[in-house]
């Protein structure tokens, strides 16, 4: 029995159920799960699939800051690891929403290593769907301040993965607005 194939199935599930009625902000409206498959991908490919927790993480990503999940649940269904891994890339949501921005560039380089590298995933992804399927409403300069600050948040994460550091950097530079 392979234990970490049992993970990465059991944690897409949780996930695609709880995203279940989620869309991404883009014209394109695509179903939540596809980032978080996005992320996973990032993960699993940058560590070479050496890491099924993180990239389970990289699956639950989202659960507990967009579906209201709790740590707890988290903890009973995939352990301590990957539930600590959720909940340090997990915004504190009675903040407003400039203030958790802010925060996130402040706390970067406090994250352990693994939560680092989750956020470089999610960054990346982020903006990659900022160039291909952007929100309609966002003018060129939204865009840019998305980008601007997402490039702070992972310069406080960088140190951890050369691989996912260019990704980053490659979907950084299709932004030019
Ligand atoms: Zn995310």
């Amino acid at each position: 029995m392979n234990e970490d194939t049992l993970l990465i199935a059991s944690a897409l599930d949780f996930a695609a159920r709880k995203h279940v009625h989620q869309r991404r902000k883009g014209v394109d409206k695509e179903p939540y799960v596809n980032h978080l498959a996005e992320v996973a991908r990032l993960l699993a490919e940058a560590t070479d699939g050496a890491d099924a927790n993180l990239v389970a993480a990289g699956l639950l990503h989202d659960t507990i800051e967009d579906q209201g999940v709790r740590y707890e649940e988290l903890v009973e269904a995939f352990g301590r690891d990957i539930a600590d891994l959720v909940r340090e890339v997990t915004d504190d949501k009675t903040l407003e929403k400039a203030e958790r921005k802010r925060l996130q560039v402040e706390h970067a380089p406090h994250k352990s290593e693994r939560a680092r590298m989750l956020k470089i995933a999610d960054k990346t992804s982020n903006l990659r769907a900022i160039c291909n399927s952007p929100p309609a409403e966002w003018s060129e300069q939204r865009k840019r301040e998305y980008f601007d600050w997402a490039g702070r948040v992972v310069a406080g994460c960088r140190g951890v993965n050369d691989r996912l550091e260019a990704a980053f950097d490659a979907a950084w530079k299709q932004g030019a607005f």
